[in-house]
């Protein structure tokens, strides 16, 4: 197990943190390392996934009920092959497209906002889609959004980006897979199956491993790669490495891992935050776009 790094001390007292000292089990000894780590850390890397934004009302695509038991994903290659397979990407994206829309930032949004405005955090790494971060007020110049955003649609050919509203209308019209004015096909800016990772938002995140000084996963079960390998890169350098999830993740047992700890990120990590910071951190107004 790596440990805390030898970092300045938090100079801030923790009323909240004291409290939770007393609760006296196993749990809570991690939970006072998580603070601790917050506290001392002043180049977080935060790598977040779906379990952050189910409190949002974003719907878990892989779970029962969730679009992906009904709708076969459509992959990169058939969406460029095929009518069908556009159609059936634009069914599938249609059926979600008013939850994305009308989804708001957690608690767990607003507490990486508010790490980053004590200034800790060098970079947030998400494999969400959902743009919950960036409307929760994390500057766009500290985001890397993996898999890309459904709060764009984006051009297959010349990259043009619009607003996903008015193309989701066409669709919803005329059901044939909408098109750019310089005759390509138009697509949600999201990574599909089988399609490359854009190459900058790699590399932004390989630099955010490779200079962080503690990394924390929320609401991740780690389990899709490249993506998961990032903050397993960032611990193999021996910087702390905590991660936050309800249910089992893929990292679970491995030796980089420093703290785990199982539960709501929605409900833990603005709670250790709280602690981390000290009362005077006060919750950002989400930006509404
Ligand atoms: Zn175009």
């Amino acid at each position: 197990m790596a440990e805390l790094p030898n970092l300045p001390v938090c100079i801030r007292v923790q009323p909240a943190g004291l409290a939770i000292m007393n609760r006296g089990d196993k749990m809570d000894a991690n939970w006072q390392r998580l603070v601790e780590l917050l506290c001392r850390s002043q180049k977080l890397l935060i790598f977040t996934g779906a379990g952050i934004s189910t409190a949002s009302g974003i719907p878990d695509f892989r779970g029962p009920g969730g679009v992906w038991t009904r709708f076969r994903p459509v992959t990169w290659q058939e969406f460029l092959a095929s009518h069908q397979a556009r159609v059936a990407h634009w069914e599938y994206k249609l059926e979600g497209w008013t939850k994305f829309r009308d989804a708001r930032p957690n608690a767990a949004h607003q507490a990486v906002v508010q790490l980053e405005q004590a200034g800790k955090v060098l970079l947030v790494v998400t494999q969400n889609i959902d743009g919950l971060h960036q409307m929760a007020g994390t500057s766009p110049e500290k985001l890397v959004e993996l898999h890309g955003t459904n709060r764009w649609i984006e051009c297959v050919r010349c990259g043009r980006r619009c607003a996903p509203e008015p193309v989701f209308e066409e669709f919803r019209q005329t059901r044939q897979p909408p098109r750019c004015f310089c005759g390509g096909w138009l697509k949600p800016a999201t990574i599909s199956f089988g399609q490359s990772l854009r190459p900058e938002d790699l590399e932004k995140a390989w630099e955010g491993a490779r200079a962080c000084d503690a990394v924390v996963a929320l609401g991740s079960s780690l389990s899709v790669y490249p993506a998961a390998d990032i903050p397993l890169m960032a611990a193999r350098r021996g910087v702390p490495y905590a991660v936050i999830n309800r249910g089992p993740t893929e990292h679970d047992g491995r030796p980089e891992v420093t703290l785990r700890l199982e539960g709501d990120v929605s409900v833990l990590f603005p709670e250790t935050v709280r602690a981390a910071l000290g009362p005077e951190a006060q919750t950002p107004p989400p930006t509404l776009h």
